[in-house]
């Protein structure tokens, strides 16, 4: 076979190295990409296929995108889910010997995109990477547009739904893991369905601790992990260096905007699965996937992106520390009630740019003068956002205030540099202001004083030889010239040199001209470079300072996020929740905040809740479809969630024990992806709510069962409840909305559960809802009403009258069930049926008699005759 040519065989080699990755090659003013790279590019990129004589036969396939334009075309294969491998030339090709040198000089994946042009400003972008041995599990998650690194690790026991919970904080999009941690296809397969990350192998020998801990100390500048909180936390730490290992294989740059890892334990937050997330809307709808209709939707009047990124983070992330609640709380309500405070923070606060992100381009060399003025007026405001905390009183807002630093240093460097309008581009002078360097004054002087001359050359000329439309022009071809129209060549002088003849015109030079045209050309060239030099140090100078930016990006951040708290709760009425750390749920007026700004002023009807581990344990909770049960319940959990993000809440007074964890099992999840049945679903989440829920978490259970018949529904609810009732196995407060009306009965059975029902009224075929939830059991469930309601054709209605008028006459529907359970709770009556063991009544008061017999003060004869009793009673079960 012909040998490739040699840049091929270069291409060849490059590609070798980064068989996983499209490569972008540059060849001049393109990137081209070859062979298998040329045919997936051109088929995702709908951009032609051509060929390049690459030596051989056949001609290589080819494609290619221009430079200028790489970026959008990157991030479309990037968001397909390709890694792109840019492979630049690294020297000047009209300098080159031979064929250009080349390399790569990054490699874009999902996780490491940094165009911010197509991240959403208000969410990171997470990059994980995750350890899994015999022991545990460890997580790193990267941002490297903000340089925030997260670390955290758990026990191998159940760490499947521990991952997916925690991960759902973050919803990375890439993966990267160890073998073991491949090798678990089954939880591989479900990070790439639930948040669309796909997972890749990375070397084990990246995850070897001593490598691992060497690459952390490396990076952060240390010389132990005890400083970072690292040190016996070997799984965090394993994971902490492959990633940082792959950052540097891929981004090939020093990331030294990611200055720290924070390392934080599970334990700190409280413990929301991945369901519950979903059911919540916490940050996005469970349908449309949107924002709006979020939790996150209602308290988001954040002014910038960096405090809509933290906005979101804390309410991923509710507190378990009711001291930092409170902190938080009580700084959101200074801002509260200090409406001018809010509203002057706010206004100062909409004026500033990302600089998180601003700082990333920093590092990555991809900041412009446009980005340094942004950051410059970002910091313009810094002073007047300090001296309004220093007017608060609360230790939060005092903290940020003696954190926030001014960066009166950066503005000045910026400010005495930097032109107020700069160019877009960073390599066509016009940057550097005057005063900053005198050196580019006096080449700019130069290049005035040339340019002025040439303007005066012209009336000059035009005086010396009579010719009055002589002109001086300039192109870049040829330079300055002097220009005169055919009718006047006879008046031209000899000193005059011709250059170009043109239709109606001669162009002329002279040798003045020539020189000063070389004096004001050069001046110009040599200004580029030298701004180009002057703005590479000043970027220098400012990467130098990152962390204090940093810092006061952060400060910013969290002040922004305190005003949007404080701003929604006054725009929307909240009140400032109690958090403390009592078993107690007290809420007065209760609102779902999500559905009363759907609804039109004011027809919210609120609702109180009164939970706690004693005699308000359990509340039952029936009422017609339709009457408001879902809202309310989830209005309880968004409630209870809001308080420990330190937000206020929507209702007239609240009261909340911290609670560890919150579970929903809420509706038919269309959860189609894992392959389960809805049924299947519904079950595996009640099994990991009664398998994980403490006396310390909130339960909201909306008709369980209901994906069943009748009976094994009824029956699986009524012994979730005994269940999650009982304080030795779960003892969680907990509301449970059911149709099973028989359920209420278990008021007078059990302690700690409490009926509820949603109001209607009903007249004739007719309800109204009143939407207020009160103490009793609901009569009926309405269910043909609201069909009604629902605008089923009168016929269907009608029809389905009928039928449930038969169906009750045949005793086999609902009512017979209640019968039939009536029968059943009839202690003595003898039944067939083998039910009553599931509902345990007779045996269980056999077993009470036994207990209370006092076998030592009774006489045989008596023992004999509560044995017949008993025995009788046995019988008859
Ligand atoms: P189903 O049993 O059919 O699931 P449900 O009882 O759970 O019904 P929800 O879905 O909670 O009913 O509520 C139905 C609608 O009623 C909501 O979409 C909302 O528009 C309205 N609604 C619920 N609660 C209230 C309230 N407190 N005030 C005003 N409107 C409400």
């Amino acid at each position: 076979m012909a040998a490739l040519t040699p840049m091929m065989q270069q291409y060849v080699q490059i590609k070798e190295q980064y068989k996983d990755c499209i490569l972008f090659f540059r060849l001049g003013d393109f990137y081209e990409m070859f062979f298998d790279d040329a045919e997936i590019a051109s088929r995702e990129l709908e951009i032609t296929l051509t060929g390049r004589d690459c030596g051989q036969e056949e001609r290589a396939p080819m494609c290619g995108v221009p430079f200028h334009s790489a970026d959008s075309y990157i991030a479309k294969l990037v968001n397909k889910g390709y890694k792109v491998a840019i492979c630049e030339q690294l020297e000047d090709p009209s300098e080159a010997k031979g064929i250009v040198q080349r390399d790569v000089i990054r490699v874009v994946t999902p996780g490491t995109i940094t165009d911010t042009s197509i991240l959403d400003e208000k969410k990171n972008n997470f990059l994980t990477c995750l350890y899994k041995d015999l022991e545990g599990i460890g997580i790193a998650l990267v941002d490297v547009t903000t340089g925030e690194l997260y670390a955290t690790q758990f026990s191998h026991e159940d760490y499947k739904a521990k991952l997916m919970n925690e991960l759902a904080r973050y919803c990375p999009s890439e993966a990267i893991a160890n073998k073991e941690m491949i090798d678990d296809r089954q939880t591989c397969k479900l990070l790439k369905d639930r948040f669309n990350c796909y997972v890749e192998y990375f070397y084990d020998w990246s995850f070897d601790l001593d490598t691992a801990s060497k690459k952390i100390a490396d990076q952060f500048k240390i010389l132990n992990l005890n400083s970072i909180g690292l040190k016996d936390n070997h799984h965090a730490v394993r994971s902490v260096g492959a990633l940082l290992e792959y950052l540097e294989q891929t981004q090939k740059i020093n990331l030294s905007h990611i200055t720290t890892v924070n390392y934080y334990s599970t334990n700190n937050f409280m413990d929301i699965d991945i369901s519950t997330r979903r059911n919540l809307e916490l940050t996005e709808t469970m349908r449309e996937k949107a924002k709006k209709g979020s939790l996150l939707w209602v308290l988001d009047r954040t002014q910038t992106a960096m405090g809509g990124r933290l906005l979101r983070k804390w309410i991923e992330q509710p507190l378990m520390n009711c001291t930092h609640i409170n902190k938080r709380l009580q700084a959101v309500n200074e801002l509260f009630t200090n409406n001018l405070l809010r509203q002057e923070l706010m206004d100062s606060l909409k004026n500033i740019y990302d600089i998180e992100r601003l700082l990333s381009k920093v590092i990555y060399g991809s900041v412009n003068c446009r980005d340094l003025i942004a950051l410059k007026k970002s910091i313009s405001y810094l002073p007047e956002i300090k001296s309004n905390l220093e007017k608060c009183d609360t230790s939060l807002l005092k903290e940020m205030y003696n954190q926030l630093d001014i960066l009166a240093d950066i503005y000045q460097l910026i400010d005495v540099a930097i032109m107020d309008d700069p160019p877009f581009s960073v390599r066509e002078g016009g940057i550097i202001k005057e005063g900053y360097n005198e050196q580019v004054d006096q080449l700019r002087r130069a290049t005035v004083e040339g340019k002025q001359w040439i303007a005066s050359l012209e009336y000059e000329e035009r005086e010396k030889t009579g010719i009055k439309n002589l002109k001086i022009g300039f192109n870049k071809v040829f330079g300055y010239f002097i220009e005169v129209t055919k009718s006047h060549l006879s008046n031209v002088p000899e000193r005059y040199i011709r250059k170009q003849t043109l239709a109606n015109c001669e162009r002329y030079i002279t040798p003045e001209l020539k020189e000063i045209e070389n004096n004001v050309l050069g001046a110009e060239e040599k200004i580029v470079q030298l701004e180009y030099q002057l703005f590479c140090d000043i970027r220098e100078k400012i990467s130098s300072q990152l962390d204090r930016i940093q810092k006061s990006a952060k400060t910013i951040s969290a002040v922004d996020v305190l005003c949007s708290l404080a701003d929604v709760a006054q725009k929307n009425n909240y009140c400032m929740p109690e958090v403390d750390l009592s078993d107690k749920i007290i809420i007065k007026d209760g609102r779902h905040p999500v559905v009363e700004k759907m609804l039109s002023s004011n027809m919210f009807v609120p609702n109180d809740t009164f939970l706690d581990n004693g005699d308000n344990r359990l509340s039952i909770i029936t009422g017609p479809n339709m009457a408001g049960k879902s809202t309310y319940m989830r209005q309880v959990a968004l409630i209870v969630l809001m308080s420990q993000i330190g937000s206020f809440v929507p209702a007239s007074s609240a009261k909340i024990g911290i609670v560890d964890k919150i579970f929903t099992r809420v509706g038919a999840s269309d959860d189609l992806a894992s392959g389960q049945s809805t049924f299947m679903v519904e079950m595996s989440e009640v099994a990991n709510i009664l398998n994980n829920a403490s006396q310390k978490s909130l339960l909201i259970l909306d008709e369980i069962g209901r994906g069943t018949s009748t009976y094994d529904g009824l029956s699986i609810a009524w012994a979730v409840i005994e269940y999650v009732c009982d304080v030795k196995k779960v003892g969680a407060k907990t509301l449970f909305a059911t149709h099973y009306h028989e359920l209420t009965e278990l008021e007078d059975k059990l302690q700690g559960i409490k009926n509820y029902c949603i109001a209607v009224k009903k007249r004739g075929d007719d309800i109204t809802f009143l939407r207020k939830i009160i103490r009793g059991g609901a009569d009926d469930s309405y269910g043909i009403e609201v069909a009604k309601l629902a605008g089923v054709p009168i016929e269907v209605i009608n029809r389905a009258k009928q039928i449930l008028k038969t169906l009750e006459d045949a005793d086999v529907n609902r009512s017979s069930l209640v019968k039939v359970k009536q029968k059943l709770h009839k202690k003595n009556e003898s039944t067939s049926e083998d039910q009553m063991g599931i509902f345990g009544l007779g045996s269980n008061e056999i077993i009470d008699a036994l207990k209370r017999i006092e076998i030592t003060t009774m006489t045989p004869i008596e023992a004999m005759n509560v044995l017949y009793e008993l025995q009788q009673k046995a019988r008859r079960l």
